[in-house]
């Protein structure tokens, strides 16, 4: 029987998605090739790579001079991409350091320049989103992680500026309908709420390439895939197609508002029963709370591998929290129906029905 899946990733995808993905992998479209064996100069992958790049600018309304690329690598790759490829030498770049995503991208600056920690909410843990700092001016950009995976933290506002907006966004990618012209560039692990992993997404403004005088490896140049259109090397084919699979769901569900109407309802159901059950507590600061990974504890620690054991006989997976944080987890990215947010709420009610 299949499981409620609230791992935080890799995730839950759409049913639909996982069904059309195996036949690729038999026989795609009809033409007597699997995806795996099929050459990524082929008509047909070709076609494939167009779309999922056409559908992600039409998602996020994007003008020409924005580029979307697969790479390979992981989101922690685009850690050190993204100072090599935008930050002179000679120049500065402004972290805000909201967990421990932003904590290993702000490890890797110091290599090609000079990294400012402007904020931080370390001292609570992480438990927060920080507001009201400054943004040094002359900032070659500002770095953010939009959803705390971890700690269960998201952005509402963005900050006003100039400063270049660069964003790890692996975790609410495609989950919310804002401006997204607004960032310079955006970078997302698929395997959180896009696709499997081993393609990392990437959305760049070309207007802010070309800066450093650094000389960068060719594959770890913006430019090498903007120049070829994401087929520098071959891409991961496979994964990719699992992402335009997911890319098309989007749309036929309604976009952006669709997606950002539903994850709103399970969000807001989750947070209401552990705001109004007495055995259990958020871990977040409830105006910053992720509508993508909830976390919560019991107040009685003692109850934990019971309440464990209840998810298991209920068939619900993935909610043991990170083991950073403790406690448990609930991950309702985009894929995740309503009614799987139901079976949770309606088990904890049942626990503290039995043991409050
Ligand atoms: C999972 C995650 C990462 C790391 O992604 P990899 O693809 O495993 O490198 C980075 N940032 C955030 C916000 C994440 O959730």
């Amino acid at each position: 029987m299949k499981k409620h899946n609230f791992s935080a990733g890799p995730a839950i995808l759409p049913q639909s998605v996982l069904a059309e993905a195996s036949e690729a992998v038999k026989d795609f479209q009809g033409v007597g090739l699997s995806i795996l064996e099929m050459s990524h100069r082929s008509a047909e992958f070709t076609a494939v790579m167009e779309e999922a790049q056409q559908l992600v600018k039409q998602l996020y309304h994007l003008p020409d001079n924005y580029k979307v690329l697969f790479l390979t690598g992981g989101a922690s790759s685009q850690f050190y991409m993204v100072p090599m490829n935008l930050l002179p030498q000679s120049g500065s770049a402004s972290y805000v350091n909201t967990g421990t995503w932003s904590t290993k991208a702000i490890k890797e600056v110091s290599n090609f320049g000079t990294v400012k920690e402007i904020a931080s909410s370390k001292d609570k843990g992480f438990s927060y989103y920080p507001k009201g700092y400054e943004i040094p001016e002359d900032s070659a950009y500002l770095h953010l992680t939009s959803n705390n995976t971890i700690c269960g933290t998201q952005i509402k506002h963005y900050p006003d500026t100039n400063v270049p907006i660069v964003c790890d966004m692996s975790s609410d990618i495609f989950s919310k309908s804002i401006d997204y012209k607004r960032f310079g560039v955006i970078y997302a692990g698929a395997q959180k709420n896009l696709g499997p992993a081993g393609t990392t997404l990437v959305i760049v403004n070309e207007d802010l390439l070309g800066k450093t005088d650094r000389s960068i490896p060719t594959m770890l140049d913006y430019r090498t895939h903007v120049a070829k259109n994401s087929m520098f090397n071959t891409p991961p084919a496979y994964p990719v197609y699992v992402c335009l699979l997911t890319l098309r769901w989007i749309v036929a569900q309604g976009g952006l508002e669709a997606m950002q109407a539903n994850n709103e309802a399970k969000a807001g159901l989750l947070y209401n029963e552990i705001d109004s059950n007495p055995l259990f507590k958020g871990v977040a600061a409830s105006e910053d709370r992720s509508l993508m990974n909830v976390t919560f504890v019991l107040e009685n620690k003692d109850l934990e591998s019971a309440f464990l054991a209840a998810c298991t006989e209920a068939n619900i997976s993935g909610v043991k929290g990170h083991r950073s944080v403790g406690g448990f987890r609930a991950s309702i990215y985009n894929a995740m129906p309503k009614s799987s947010v139901q079976v949770l709420v309606d088990l904890m009610k049942e626990f503290t029905r039995t043991h409050g």
